[in-house]
């Protein structure tokens, strides 16, 4: 008899999910991360009275209504909705591409002068692409060219793109964009889904309230004791590298990472809004985040006499920093896929999230994976 039901690895949003499943079927589990403390990327830090998400920006947002319900029973969302600005050389933009950032880029009116400007560039691209005898837009430039049109392609997308995964847009894989909504109307809602919002009180109240009653150790590194720990448990839950799992053995996956440049400011509004992209490719890092407006609201905001903001810069990842974003181009796709072969024999492991599935899942798509695999 071992010890527990499941050994959860990494306590991020998928263990913990696991885990409060896991707990309410009777299992015992035991949840270790490798960090000091529990939540994964989703942890906040206090500072100055601010919620600051560490390791990046997250806003809960998803269509599923179990989704939404699961984690509303878990804590109360407020109603966060993500606008935000695009900065290209000093100019103001509104995201995503809707009319109001259509009428700033060309000065149109309504959603028809709007749809004649961007067919007539699309019409130009796909002229060019037929010539060369292209069905469908074989990279991330093709496919933003023929959503949105050249001059939205220049002034939001290349610059921030190629900072953001240090590849040519012609280089990366056309669903990226594919994220990022295209609307004729005046919204500058980021997010299509029916759903959206930040925990109140931050994300960590949403991982306490999973994680309640569940045996959790931090500081704690899985590799370093592997033996002893796969010992404790009849199955593991594993949600970090799959490549480091299978110790590296058909080549090392390329992940993003994200260096935060943290700074106080003695005023209670810097920017006005949580999100700032920086668009051109001349200023080093890709958007500013002004954590407060994530959950202070109006006059809210002056409610705090000082501010919290991170610039993001976009670094390629490597030993002993944080791993963010999967790069999903040929190469490391075909990687992971002999990693997965691997995963899909190995009957006493489940793999999960971000890093174990290589894939850019955002938080409503771990949770509904953690919600639905078998217990
Ligand atoms: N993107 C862009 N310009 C922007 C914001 C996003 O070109 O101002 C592109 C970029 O390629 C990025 C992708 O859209 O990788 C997805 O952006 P999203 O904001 O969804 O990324 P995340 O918040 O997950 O980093």
């Amino acid at each position: 008899m071992r010890k527990y039901d499941y050994l959860i690895v990494g306590a991020g949003l998928f263990g913990a999910v696991f885990a409060y499943r896991a707990k309410k079927a009777g299992k015992k589990c035991l949840v270790i991360d490798k960090r000091s403390h529990l939540g994964g990327n989703i942890y906040c830090e206090n500072i100055e009275g601010i919620n600051v998400h560490k390791y990046g920006a997250h806003i809960f947002h998803t269509s599923n209504k179990e989704v939404w319900d699961f984690v509303n029973s878990i804590v109360e969302f407020n109603r966060y909705t993500n606008s935000p600005v695009a900065n290209y050389k000093g100019k103001l933009y509104n995201l995503p591409f809707n009319m109001n950032t259509f009428s700033q880029m060309w000065g149109v009116r309504t959603p028809d002068e709007a749809k004649a400007k961007i067919e007539e560039q699309r019409a130009e691209v796909a002229a060019m692409l037929k010539k060369q005898g292209v069905a469908e837009p074989r990279n991330l430039e093709e496919q933003a060219k023929m959503l949105i049109g050249t001059d939205i392609y220049k002034c939001l997308i290349e610059g921030y793109t190629e900072k953001q995964w240090g590849r040519k847009c012609n280089e990366l894989p056309a669903f990226i964009i594919k994220r990022l909504p295209v609307r004729f109307v005046f919204d500058n809602n980021y997010f299509n889904d029916k759903y959206q919002g930040i925990p109140i009180g931050g994300y960590n109240k949403l991982i306490e309230g999973l994680l309640d009653g569940v045996e959790t150790q931090t500081g704690v590194d899985f590799f370093a004791s592997r033996a002893e720990f796969e010992s404790m448990a009849e199955k593991i839950v594993f949600t970090g590298k799959i490549d480091e799992f299978y110790d590296y053995q058909f080549g090392k996956l390329e992940y993003r990472t994200v260096r935060f440049e943290n700074e106080i400011i003695d005023t209670p509004n810097y920017q006005g809004n949580a999100v700032v992209n920086y668009t051109e490719a001349e200023i080093p890092y890709t958007r500013v985040i002004e954590h407060k407006h994530f959950e202070m609201f109006g006059e809210e905001v002056y409610q705090t006499p000082k501010t919290v903001v991170s610039r993001e810069y976009s670094t390629e990842w490597k030993d002993g920093m944080e791993p963010y974003y999967p790069v999903n181009d040929d190469k490391n796709t075909q990687t992971y896929l002999k990693y997965q072969s691997l995963a899909k024999e190995q009957k006493n492991v489940i793999f999960g999230g971000r890093l174990a599935e290589y894939k850019y899942y955002d938080m409503d798509d771990i949770v509904e994976i953690a919600l639905s695999v078998q217990i």
